[in-house]
């Protein structure tokens, strides 16, 4: 078989946005390997759907997710207009639940304005002004922004798809990676189930919870690990979705590990959710139960390197929190209980069902640290992207941008021909520049 010129592991969101811009930039021979039937079957699909604005994310810390989800929220919305996708612009308070978050809201005001929203976009509110908006909430104050939305990230993904295949991309589904063969010019690329090699010049690897799997197999990023916590959600019955009519946030009472705090949220669909807990699992898949099998949830555990997993245990945020609040976290109790910090009225019985779970793939270095932003590995034949968390569905087509900008100025790309300048619905130099 003649080699692809490019293929890209992965078809989330963010995989599917680098073959977009990919094909809209390069002439060539592209592809995308996806192990289920369709893109978008996991994480992507799986959140819980929130076009995040940057006011929460530190501007240095967390500098490229900050960019990317400010540059992508127009990127959005001129799209979601243009293919007749859901919209919802709900907006997000995020609420203090102690007097000491009310420094932190300040904070978030500034980090908004620096991350580039505008003053009209951020209004920092009273404890007063939280109940005028939503009488049903209470905080010592909040901050309110105005313009977060909620959209099927999953229905975003397979638009795109369409996109990409426009631009000569080609999606080879069910082809589940589970190998490789290096040459001197090329990968080999071994499908689990058998079968031909699939022969590529350059390998992109967006596999969301198997990227850092992927990137260990060609001996990259062997100085981390990852941990799997799976984030379940209650869906509230519709008698009391009332409650509340906006995404409601609490500011994070452990910053190291913010997906863990509660919050309600409102979906594209009218749906309310609270969640999430945060179940440790044995793998990126585990959408139900700890492990598929015994022997995953010891494969896991036994993963290298298993050092990083050790220093966990001189990480003072985790022990706490998985002293106190894991297993209880699990029931439908103990899920109300944390929601009634905001929402004091919510009553367990108004938990009418479970809701949506998604799993996320955690990076851990040496020392035991949580490692907030993506972490890029180079190889000879790839590059990989692994620890694409939150608010990595919102930042994707700026992120995939930015990426393949890269790529092609360092000399990776060279095998492709550049495409004259082409029309697409969004400017790709512009936004290049502005996560750059
Ligand atoms: C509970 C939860 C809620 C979230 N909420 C939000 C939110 O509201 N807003 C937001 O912006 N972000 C949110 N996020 C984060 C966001 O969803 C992710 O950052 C994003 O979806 C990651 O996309 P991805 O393409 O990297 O990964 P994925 O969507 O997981 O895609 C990776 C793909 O690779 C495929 N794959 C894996 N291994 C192989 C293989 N060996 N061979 C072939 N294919 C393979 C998988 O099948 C999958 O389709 C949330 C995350 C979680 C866990």
């Amino acid at each position: 078989m003649e080699p692809w010129d490019v293929v890209i592991i992965g078809g989330g969101i963010l995989g599917t946005s680098v073959s977009y811009w990919l094909g809209n930039q390069y002439k060539g021979r592209i592809a995308v390997l996806e192990r289920e039937q369709d893109v978008a079957m996991h994480t992507s699909r799986r959140n819980t759907g929130v076009v995040h604005r940057p006011f929460y994310l530190d501007p240095v810390k967390r500098r490229i997710f900050a960019r990317c989800s400010q540059a992508a929220y127009g990127m959005w919305k001129s799209y979601a207009k243009e293919r007749n996708l859901a919209w919802d612009p709900v907006t997000t308070l995020e609420v203090a639940t102690r007097p000491e978050d009310l420094k932190r809201i300040e904070k978030y005001y500034h980090w908004g304005i620096e991350n580039g929203m505008g003053e009209d976009e951020l209004e920092v509110l009273s404890a007063e002004d939280v109940r005028k908006l939503e009488p049903h909430v209470r905080g010592y104050g909040a901050i309110w922004s105005k313009t977060d939305t909620s959209v099927d990230y999953h229905a975003f993904t397979k638009s795109l798809r369409a996109d990409a295949e426009s631009e000569g991309v080609k999606f080879l589904t069910g082809v589940d990676v589970g190998s490789f063969k290096v040459d001197r010019d090329s990968l080999q690329i071994l499908p689990r189930s058998g079968g031909e090699p699939i022969p590529a010049r350059f390998l992109i690897n967006c596999a969301g919870g198997s990227s850092l799997r992927i990137a260990h197999m060609l001996r990259l990023g062997t100085e981390y690990c990852d941990l799997n916590f799976r984030g379940e959600y209650w869906e509230i019955a519709d008698e009391w979705t009332y409650l509340a009519t906006r995404n409601i946030y609490t500011v994070a009472q452990h910053p190291e590990l913010p997906f863990l705090d509660p919050h309600w949220i409102v979906r594209a669909d009218g749906r309310r959710e609270i969640g999430p807990n945060a179940v440790p699992v044995a793998g990126p898949y585990t959408y139900h139960g700890f492990f598929r099998t015994p022997a995953e949830a010891v494969k896991k555990i036994f993963e290298q390197p298993i050092s990083n997993k050790l220093a966990l245990l001189y990480n003072r945020d985790f022990l706490e929190l998985a002293g106190q609040e894991w297993l209880s976290s699990i029931s439908k109790g103990e899920m109300a209980r944390r929601a009634q910090e905001f929402i004091p009225e919510l009553k367990v019985e108004y938990l009418a069902r479970p809701g949506i779970a998604g799993v996320r793939a955690q990076v851990i270095d040496r020392r035991g640290n949580f490692i907030k932003e993506a972490i890029e590995l180079e190889g000879p034949h790839s590059y990989h992207i692994t620890n694409y968390n939150s608010p990595g569905a919102t930042g994707s087509p700026a992120f995939a941008a930015w990426l393949v900008n890269k790529l092609g100025q360092s000399d990776r790309l060279s095998h492709l021909r550049r495409r004259m300048v082409r029309g697409s619905f969004w400017d790709f130099k512009t936004i290049s520049e502005q996560i750059g």
